[in-house]
C-alpha cells in the first residue's frame, strides 16, 4: 500500500509568451503575466504524482485544494474512487472543482508506480486524437481575429494544415448578424468537408436570438451548436425547448458542475452531446464515470479545453469525436498551455500533425516531463501539507 505522506501546492507566475493572445491576464510592473499552480503528491514508499492544471488552475480551485489536501494525508493513494467519494460528499456545498488536480495527480502516481500510462490504466482505445481548432474570441483591435473575413482566413489555414474541424468563438457582443456572418463566411470559404461548430459562449441576449443562430447552424450544416444564450446554459428545460426548434445537435453543460447534476441535465433532455471539463468535473475519475454513463445511453461527450489529462481520457473514451485545441488564433502562442514542459508536449498549432491529430503522451503516468528549473524560478508560493 502507498500511503499519502505529503501534498505540495506550488504557485507560479510567468510572463505570457505572446501577451496579445492572453485571455486572463494581470499586469504587474508593466508586464503581462499569468498565475497557475502545480500539485505534487508523495507517498511513504517513495512514489510521486504530479498535475499542473491548464485552464483549471484558478484561484478558487487552489483555495479548495487547500481545504481538501489535509484530509488526504494518511489515505491509501490508490483508493482514488474512495477519495473521490469522500471529497464529493465532504465538499457538497461547493462546486468541488478542487477534486480534479488531486485526483489527476493520484492517477499520475499510480501510472508511475506500475510503469503504465494513464490511458493504459483506463483501457486504451486510440493513440491519435483528431483535433478541432477552437478559436480565441474575436477582437475589435487590429490583428488576429479582428473581422469576419479573418475567421474565414484562419479556418482556411487550419484546413490546409489538415485540421478536420473548426469552432468559432465570435466577438461575444450578442450581435446575431455578425454571429451568422462569421458562420456563413467560414462555411463558404472551407466548403463542406470541414466540420464546423459555433460557441457564442452565452453571449446571445435572448432565447429567440438563440433560435435564429441555431437555424443558421441548420442551414449551414454545422456539426454542433454550443452554449448560445445568456442563461449560461444552466436550464435543462430551456435547452430542451430550444432543441425542439432546431436540428443541429447541441453541446451543453460546460457550466453545469457536479457528477449527479450533469447526469440529471442529460436525462432531463438539456443536451444532445455532454460537455465535460476534466479539470472542473472531478478529474479523471469524474470524467470517465460521466463518459461511460453517456456511452450507455448512446450519447457522445466532448472534453472541454486541452491538456495531458484530457488526452489520456480521450484516448480511453469511445463515444467522443474531437480534441479541443483551445484556444488558438492566427500566428500566436496559445496561452492556455503554460510553457512548463521539458519534453515535446504542446497545445500549439504546430503540435498538430499532418493528419490533424495530436498524440497521447507515452511513458508512465501522464507521460509528460516538467521543466522544474523554470517552474521553481517562477515560484511565488509553496504550501506543504504532511
Ligand atoms: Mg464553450
Amino acid at each position: 500500500m502507498s500511503t499519502i505522506r505529503r501534498i505540495t501546492l506550488q504557485s507560479y507566475t510567468y510572463p505570457v509568451p505572446d501577451p496579445g493572445t492572453a485571455i486572463a491576464t494581470q499586469k504587474r510592473a508593466g508586464q503581462v503575466e499569468l498565475s497557475r499552480f502545480i500539485v505534487s503528491i508523495d507517498t511513504d514508499d517513495g512514489h510521486t504524482g504530479v498535475y499542473a492544471p491548464h485552464y483549471g488552475a484558478t484561484g478558487h480551485a487552489l483555495a479548495q485544494i487547500r481545504e481538501m489536501a489535509p484530509a488526504l494525508i494518511g489515505r491509501n493513494a490508490e483508493h482514488r474512487e474512495q477519495i473521490f467519494e469522500y471529497l464529493k460528499n465532504r465538499f457538497r456545498h461547493f462546486d468541488k472543482v478542487g477534486i480534479a488536480s488531486l485526483d489527476t495527480a493520484l492517477w499520475d502516481l499510480a501510472g508511475k508506480k506500475y510503469g503504465a500510462s494513464v490511458s493504459q490504466l483506463l483501457g486504451g482505445y486510440r493513440n491519435k486524437l483528431p483535433v478541432y481548432a477552437s478559436t480565441t474570441p474575436g477582437n475589435k483591435t487590429p490583428g488576429g481575429l479582428d473581422s469576419i473575413e479573418s475567421y474565414a482566413d484562419f479556418a482556411e489555414d487550419c484546413k490546409a494544415r489538415g485540421i478536420p474541424a473548426f469552432k468559432i468563438h465570435s466577438f461575444f457582443d450578442g450581435n446575431v448578424k455578425s454571429e451568422i456572418g462569421i458562420m456563413t463566411a467560414v462555411r463558404e470559404r472551407v466548403g463542406d468537408e470541414m466540420k464546423l461548430m459555433t460557441d457564442p459562449a452565452s453571449s446571445l441576449r435572448s432565447f429567440m436570438d438563440a433560435v435564429e443562430v441555431g437555424r443558421a447552424c441548420d442551414d449551414l450544416g454545422f456539426f454542433w451548436y454550443e452554449d448560445p444564450y445568456r442563461d449560461a446554459s444552466s436550464s435543462a428545460v430551456a435547452h430542451k425547448r430550444l432543441r425542439d426548434f432546431i436540428r443541429t445537435p447541441m453541446l451543453i453543460a460546460e457550466h453545469i458542475r457536479g457528477f449527479e447534476q450533469k447526469a440529471d441535465f442529460v436525462l432531463a433532455g438539456g443536451t444532445d452531446i455532454l460537455h465535460i471539463d476534466p479539470e472542473l468535473d472531478g478529474g479523471i475519475t469524474g470524467t470517465m464515470k460521466l463518459a461511460h454513463f453517456c456511452d450507455a445511453i448512446g450519447m457522445e461527450i466532448q472534453l472541454h479545453t486541452s491538456g495531458p489529462m484530457h488526452r489520456h481520457c480521450m484516448a480511453a473514451i469511445v463515444n467522443t469525436h474531437f480534441y479541443e485545441l483551445a484556444l488558438v488564433r492566427p500566428n500566436a502562442w496559445n496561452t492556455f498551455q503554460p510553457p512548463i514542459y521539458a519534453d515535446t508536449y504542446g497545445d500549439q498549432m504546430d503540435d498538430v500533425d499532418s493528419d490533424g491529430c495530436v498524440p497521447v503522451p507515452e511513458g508512465p503516468g501522464l507521460g509528460v516531463t516538467y521543466d522544474w528549473d523554470r517552474i521553481n524560478h517562477w515560484e511565488t508560493a509553496r504550501e506543504v501539507y504532511e
